[in-house]
């Protein structure tokens, strides 16, 4: 047994578990890296506590200090929880849109939250320039000074799985892994592992939601984005830091009415708990699994938890209002008891 010393030793070895009807249905070996099990139960934690560990590495972020970040809230937790395990306060800003299951993870996680309008990236009051103005506020007042995390331009995240979920990938798979399939927010996590896989002849397929702008890029140059998507943290509108550099193999857009069914299937029939950019992500790796015919091991990203989404995702009411379907067992109330 080995004895973690810290949270940050608890973040990434998450394990690889085999999509059992995605892979029985398309003759391939489709495994979901579960990145609900960090301890912020998101893949955010990677990111986050490399984007810490480099800022103090750096010098810029001094005991004390404090982090300031936007984002739809899975970093805002992982920042918040790394931060609070080595002395660092939190300021999060975040879409007012998102999901309040992680608007109350982040206040329990000590974060300050400041809720904003939605607004297109091009608007000065979007919830990432709003926290860069912050932060640079903040850098004056706060005694021990501030930085921003700017996860979407700050490549220490596309390291996190550069130098983490890609080779961990490697290794579960005994290098048989073949194909690689996942949903951009900042693209570290995609960009990052087709670093660390790429080269090493494994093919990467991006799976874009409705209303997000890279399929349109990487298929035709043009940044088109139509449609809309229910699902949070992912849907990227512009070539971030973090995807400079980085060139698909595949590229699919996916709507909702094809991913949720996979996240209400995952959890009825295999126990798995997951939000909406997961049902993108297994969506993706099917597409990938057709196009590449059986016989393939496909690896795609489990992204954070369900029950984060409870009133939005898995709330007949919310789901209807959307005109997305709901699936009859989210509102049957169980066994006849005797
Ligand atoms: N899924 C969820 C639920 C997320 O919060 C995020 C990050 N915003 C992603 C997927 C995308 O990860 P990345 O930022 O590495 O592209």
């Amino acid at each position: 047994m080995r004895i973690y010393t810290d949270l940050a030793d608890a973040i990434g070895n998450t394990p690889l578990i085999r999509l059992n009807r995605a892979s029985d249905e398309t003759g391939c070996e489709i495994l979901g890296k579960a990145e609900f099990m960090n301890p912020g139960q998101s893949v955010k934690d990677r990111a986050a506590l490399y984007i810490v560990k480099d800022a103090v590495a750096r010098g810029v972020l001094r005991p004390g200090g404090t982090i300031v970040e936007g984002t739809a809230g899975n970093t805002g937790i992982g920042l918040a929880l790394v931060g609070a395990s080595m002395g660092f306060k939190s300021v999060i800003v975040i879409p007012e849109t998102q999901s309040q299951e992680k608007k109350d993870m982040l206040r329990l996680a000590g974060a300050t939250l400041v809720e904003v309008p939605a607004a297109p990236y091009k608007n000065p009051n979007n919830y990432v320039r709003y926290s860069g103005r912050l932060a640079e506020a903040l850098a004056k007042t706060e005694p021990n000074g501030a930085i921003w995390a700017n996860q979407f331009d700050n490549i220490a995240n596309r390291r996190a799985h550069i130098e983490t979920t890609g080779p961990e990938i490697w290794d579960q798979t005994d290098g048989r892994v073949d194909g690689f399939v996942c949903a951009v927010g900042t693209g570290g996590t995609l960009a990052g592992v087709a670093d660390a896989l790429q080269p090493r002849g494994v093919r990467i397929g991006l799976a874009d939601p409705e209303g997000a702008a890279l399929h349109s890029f990487y298929t035709t140059g043009e940044f088109d984005s139509p449609g809309s998507s229910i699902t949070e943290g992912i849907g990227q509108g512009r070539i971030t830091a973090n995807l400079e550099g980085f060139t698909p193999d595949f590229s699919w857009r996916i709507s909702d009415a094809e991913a949720l069914p996979m996240v209400f299937d995952l959890l009825r029939d295999e126990g798995l708990c997951l939000g909406g950019s997961s049902g993108i992500n297994v969506a993706g790796a099917i597409r990938m699994a057709r196009e590449m015919g059986p016989g393939h091991t496909i690896v795609t990203i489990l992204c954070d938890y369900g029950t984060r989404y409870q009133t939005k995702l898995f709330n007949p009411e919310f789901l209807q209002a959307k005109g997305l379907p709901v699936p009859d067992w989210l509102t049957r109330p169980g066994l006849d008891l005797p």
